[in-house]
């Protein structure tokens, strides 16, 4: 009675997580122009999220959390990795169930996730790895490992500003890459690192050239389709996704080169970060997108954080090259975990020039208070330096959609009443000359 209990739940959070999939699909899709290789990428959540199981088939996964937990190592074993972090409603309510009301999204729907397909995940995940980032992901590390999940803790430092906190991550990665050895009972080998960083490196190299393409004045993508791009790297087979993405990047550089824009030359450009959007649920860029604006670069970890920086090694030995793998993960990492974090305002600020943004949408999940806390000094910062930023805290649910959809709007006018306003002043400038 229990067992048919719990399975009719998970039939109707299949049923609840296709149609929002297929409902988010259905937004992306109805924007006009979209490049024609984007379907394989709209092909590909709908077949994840509609079909009987997310999982990669024939193959030992290694799940993981965050954006900290090195995909060469896991790569380099023979298995592969499987981002975890889940952007579903629908299993968000399931994780309502049983964590704390104030928990954020992230960590309700990725539990809610494991929960309720522990029966059949519990077999088929070989290892989930969480790194010790925010305090959240820390505790749902305890909770999963009580059910029938092999959870790895993956130790990261508070803080990446000193030698110390650098050599304790550098050590933790090299215990990460023994203990993988185990976990998968396959050797790490020189060669099998060497050839897993030229492969993710590939996928770096491919996404640097999209991130380069953005900051183009007539942009040749919108950013809703950019994070399907980088989403999609959490799931799908890399040797699926490059391709893929090599097919988009020629159409788009050939769109760029035939000065075909995906948005008025006017449009305001927005730049989004805080908490990150993950399919299905992009509803904050979507809304920014469908108020006539485009989002040009993003600053979250579920996108360019994920796949921009490159893993530099100097000799060919293990001993130089897992030290190198650490190191990309944790020197460029401007995850609010981190403190100080004065890196990402740097940052911030850098992309904001390099890609000509009007303004800056932060959205922060309801509960998650790194973002929460970080955004005073981010609004700071980029006021400082003359930039517009709308705060939006929101959530999965779908119900804010219309309140978000006010203010998005209210914000993408203003950009562009300013834009008027400047162009108005240069031109008059211009007329007294
Ligand atoms: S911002 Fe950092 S700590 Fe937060 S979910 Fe992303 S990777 Fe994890
Ligand atoms: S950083 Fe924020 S969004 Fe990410 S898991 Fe932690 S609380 Fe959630």
């Amino acid at each position: 009675m229990e067992n048919e209990r719990a399975k009719a739940a998970q039939r109707t959070t299949r049923l609840h997580l296709g149609m929002e999939a297929m409902e988010t699909l259905r937004q992306v899709e109805e924007f006009p122009d979209n490049p024609l290789a984007m379907g394989y990428f709209y092909k590909l959540f709908q077949k994840m999220f509609t079909g009987d199981s997310m999982l990669p088939e024939n193959k030992q996964i290694i799940a993981t959390m965050c954006v900290q937990v090195p995909d060469e190592l896991i790569y380099a074993t023979g298995a592969v990795p499987f981002r975890l972090c889940s952007g579903a409603y629908a299993y968000d309510q399931i994780g309502a169930e049983f964590m704390p009301a104030k928990s954020c999204p992230v960590v309700r729907a990725t539990s809610g996730m494991l929960n309720i397909n522990e029966e059949i995940w519990g077999d088929k995940l070989s290892s989930v790895v969480i790194p010790t980032t925010c305090d959240q992901k820390k505790k749902a590390a305890e909770q999963i490992g009580d059910w029938s999940y092999n959870v790895y803790s993956l130790e990261m430092p508070s803080s990446k500003e000193s030698d110390a906190a650098r050599f304790y991550w550098q050590e933790s990665v090299k215990q990460f890459a023994l203990d993988l050895q185990k976990i998968t009972g396959r050797k790490i080998t020189r060669k099998n690192v060497k050839k897993a960083i030229a492969k993710k490196s590939e996928a770096g190299q491919l996404y640097r050239k999209l991130h380069e393409l953005r900051m183009s004045d007539s942009p040749v993508i919108l950013g809703k389709d950019m994070l399907l791009v980088t989403n999609a790297f959490f799931m799908d087979d890399i040797d699926n996704w490059i391709p893929a993405v090599t097919k988009l990047l020629a159409e788009l550089q050939e769109r760029s080169s035939e000065k075909i824009t995906v948005s008025g030359r006017n449009a305001p450009r927005v730049l989004l970060t805080g908490s990150p959007p993950v399919f299905p649920n992009i509803k904050v860029p979507i809304l920014v997108e469908q108020s006539g604006a485009v989002i040009v670069a993003d600053e979250v970890c579920s996108s360019s954080r994920l796949l921009y920086d490159a893993v530099a090694y100097d000799e060919e030995i293990l001993n130089d090259m897992i030290p190198a793998i650490a190191d990309r993960y944790l020197k460029p990492c401007t995850c609010p975990c981190l403190s100080p974090n004065n890196d990402r305002k740097r940052k911030l600020v850098e992309m904001v020039k390099d890609f000509k943004v009007d303004g800056v949408v932060y959205q922060a999940f309801s509960g998650c208070l790194p973002y929460e806390m970080e955004q005073m000094q981010i609004a700071k910062v980029l006021e400082e330096a003359g930039i517009p930023m709308l705060y939006v805290e929101t959530d999965y649910s779908p119900e804010d959609q219309g309140q978000l959809s006010t203010r998005i709007e209210a914000f993408i006018e203003s950009i562009k009443m300013r834009k008027r306003k400047r162009k108005g002043g240069i031109a008059s400038a211009a007329g007294r000359l």
